[in-house]
C-alpha cells in the first residue's frame, strides 16, 4: 500500500531529539511540498516530476531519503526517484536497494520509454491503466512495442520474453505492476509453490 508521507520532512529539530537525515533535507526549505506529489498523467505532470527529481540531485541526504521511500512505499518523488522507479528497484534489487537506487540515478532524467508510455496512457481506479492511443504499437529508440510490452519495459527495464499480458483481470490493462511475461509468471509460480510448501 502506497502512503503519502511528507510529514517526516516537517519534523521539528529540537535539542532533545537525535539528529535525523530529514534534518538536512533540502526540501524542508520548499514552500510548496505539493511539487513533490504530481498527480495524473501527461506532459505537464511529467515535467513536474522531472523538476522535482532535478531538485533532489542537490540534496545531501538523497540516498537516505531514497532508501526510506523504497522501504516504506511512499508516494511521490523522493530521493530523486519517482514511484515507477522505486517499484523497479524493489523488483530488480530486492536485496540491495542502494544498488538499484544508484542504477536509477544513472539513468537519464528524460526516459523516452516512460515519456512514450505517459503520453498514451490514463490512470484508472484500482491501480489499472488504460491505453488511450488509437495505435496499438509504438516505436521507441528504433524498436516497436505493443502497449503491454512497453508497460513491461517500464516495470522491469528489459525486453519481454514470450507472451506479455496483464494478470489483474482488467482486460487491456497496461499498469506496469499488473503486467507479466513468461519469466514473471514463472517466478510468481515459484514463489506461490514455495509459500505453499
Ligand atoms: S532527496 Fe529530495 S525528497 Fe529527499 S530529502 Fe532531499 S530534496 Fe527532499
Ligand atoms: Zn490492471
Amino acid at each position: 500500500m502506497i502512503t503519502r508521507s511528507f510529514s517526516a520532512h516537517r519534523a521539528p529539530v529540537t535539542a532533545d531529539r537525535a539528529r535525523h537525515w530529514t534534518d538536512n533535507a533540502l526540501c524542508r526549505r520548499v514552500r510548496d511540498p505539493e511539487a513533490f506529489f504530481p498527480v495524473g498523467g501527461g506532459a505537464t505532470v511529467q515535467q513536474q516530476i522531472d523538476d522535482a527529481k532535478q531538485f533532489c540531485t542537490g540534496c545531501p541526504v538523497r540516498m537516505d531519503c531514497a532508501l526510506s521511500a523504497v522501504k516504506n512505499g511512499w508516494a511521490g518523488v523522493w530521493g530523486g526517484l519517482d514511484e515507477m522507479q522505486r517499484r523497479r528497484i524493489l523488483r530488480n534489487h530486492p536485496d540491495d536497494h542502494a544498488q538499484g537506487i544508484r542504477e536509477e540515478w544513472a539513468r537519464r532524467l528524460y526516459d523516452p520509454y516512460f515519456d512514450a508510455y505517459l503520453r498514451r496512457t490514463e490512470q484508472e481506479d484500482g491501480g489499472h491503466v488504460r491505453w488511450t492511443n488509437t495505435s496499438t504499437s509504438i516505436t521507441v529508440l528504433g524498436r516497436t512495442y505493443t502497449p503491454a510490452q512497453l508497460a513491461l519495459w517500464i516495470a522491469l527495464g528489459r525486453e519481454a520474453h514470450g507472451t506479455v499480458k496483464a494478470h489483474c483481470g482488467r482486460s487491456g490493462c497496461v499498469a506496469p505492476e499488473h503486467i507479466g511475461d513468461d519469466v514473471v509468471r514463472m517466478n510468481r509460480g515459484r514463489k506461490r509453490a514455495q509459500a505453499a510448501a
